[in-house]
């Protein structure tokens, strides 16, 4: 795929910060999201007096610009080292506006040059979803750990190819799922795994958007991969993965095109429902078509827990069948990305939302197409 360069915007709610998180941190719900945070919390905190990982965005987009860098600047242990763009412009804008010596400025044919440039550690894959592959398997063969932004790749085997890039250089591989950080979706997690409201049965889970220019890459198959369902239920399934802590074993899916152009190339809104292991049954939406679905509703024997919105950058709200508030946290999630995965490159960790953990996601978005596809029940490949 031939890269370009073009800004598009997207504005979300920037955050506080950490230490008001913690300040605020009132209901059992978030307390346990933050004693599983603090045990994180302490070898940052070490590390932050080693060293401060030196990162570089790949591609210079919407989210780059309206979110990963302003939220470089506020982490601990990261700072915006350099950049790659096929945009000259672009580069000049941001070096004035961050302070990057012209030294750490890469264009896409320059960038395997960053193998020669100590200041940068992690290259962060910011890029369209069908160039994620090469320039993750690009910076790991440049010595650099990747961070690169979801979904993984277009196909599972993509992702197994990153992982083993990533493995032979020894380098680490994240994947960007920010939600697994946020403390709303911390303390749901708790609240599953502690059976706060008795054994998990069932989730409902969606997220959608109504998209616009219809000349954007998201409609473009080799570079979307997909399209609603790569983009944005992708969070639904990762919340349903997340809060079982299961693999699902069954899909069946349904697609519905109602606009034919506009989606010639990549879905438009799909439902489908999992089947896990120890019995729990999500049913699960995505569309490009409208917007408002943006939640998860887990269903228990006695009682129930939701996030509504869910997945957006800030503004999460939860509740329970007990008339409880899971209280109001608020934290730049991709800040927090970004720092733990500093962590893990100082103390030489894996990530929780590793390479693997990509390529779990992909194999379940296959056997949703697979199942659109057929007709039938798909199994998740193992
Ligand atoms: P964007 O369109 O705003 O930016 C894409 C960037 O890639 C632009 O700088 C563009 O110039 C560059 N590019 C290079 N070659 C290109 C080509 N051939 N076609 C199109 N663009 C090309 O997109 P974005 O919203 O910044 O998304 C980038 C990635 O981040 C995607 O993988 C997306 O799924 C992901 N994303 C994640 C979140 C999140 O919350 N984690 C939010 C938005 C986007």
């Amino acid at each position: 795929m031939k890269p370009r360069d073009k800004a598009s915007s997207s504005a979300l709610p920037e955050n506080p910060n950490r230490r008001q998180f913690i300040k605020q941190a009132g209901t059992v719900a978030a307390g346990a999201a933050l004693a599983g945070e603090a045990k994180l919390w302490l070898p940052r905190v070490q590390a932050q007096e080693k060293k401060k990982i030196g990162y570089a965005l790949v591609g210079l987009g919407g989210l780059s610009t309206n979110q990963i860098a302003p939220a470089l600047q506020k982490t601990k242990h990261c700072r915006l080292a350099g950049i790659v763009s096929g945009t000259p412009s672009k580069i000049k804008a941001w070096q004035d506006k961050y302070q990057i010596p012209s030294r750490n400025c890469y264009s896409y044919e320059t960038y395997d040059q960053i193998a020669n440039n100590p200041e940068i550690d992690v290259v962060y894959i910011v890029l369209p979803n069908g160039m994620h592959a090469e320039y993750t398997i690009r910076g790991a063969r440049a010595g650099k750990h990747v961070l690169c932004e979801k979904p993984m790749a277009n196909t599972a085997s993509d992702c197994v190819a990153m992982i083993q890039a990533c493995r032979e250089a020894d380098r680490q591989l994240a994947v960007g799922y920010r939600c697994q950080f946020e403390p709303h979706h911390q303390a749901c997690m708790n609240l599953a795994r502690e059976k706060t409201f008795g054994e998990l049965k069932m989730i409902d889970a969606g997220f959608g958007f109504k998209i616009g220019d219809p000349n954007q890459w998201r409609l473009k198959g080799d570079l979307a991969g997909g399209g609603a369902l790569m983009d944005v239920g992708i969070y639904a399934l990762q919340a349903c993965r997340y809060l079982t802590g299961e693999e699902p074993m069954a899909i069946t899916a349904q697609e519905s095109k109602t606009d034919p152009v506009k989606f010639a190339e990549v879905d438009e809104s799909i439902v489908w429902n999992m089947q896990f292991p120890s019995g729990v049954l999500a049913y699960c939406s995505t569309t490009y078509a409208f917007g408002g679905i943006n939640r998860f509703h887990a269903h228990c024997d006695k009682g129930w827990f939701s996030l509504d919105p869910a997945y957006s950058y800030g503004g999460i709200k939860g509740r329970t069948s007990k008339g409880e508030i899971i209280e109001k946290v608020e934290i730049d999630q991709f800040a927090a990305e970004m720092d733990d995965f500093a962590a893990c490159v100082l103390e030489g960790r894996p990530s929780r939302v590793s390479g693997e953990e990509g390529l779990k996601d992909l194999k379940v978005i296959e056997a949703i197409y697979t199942s659109i596809r057929t007709g039938k029940r798909a199994l998740v490949a193992g």
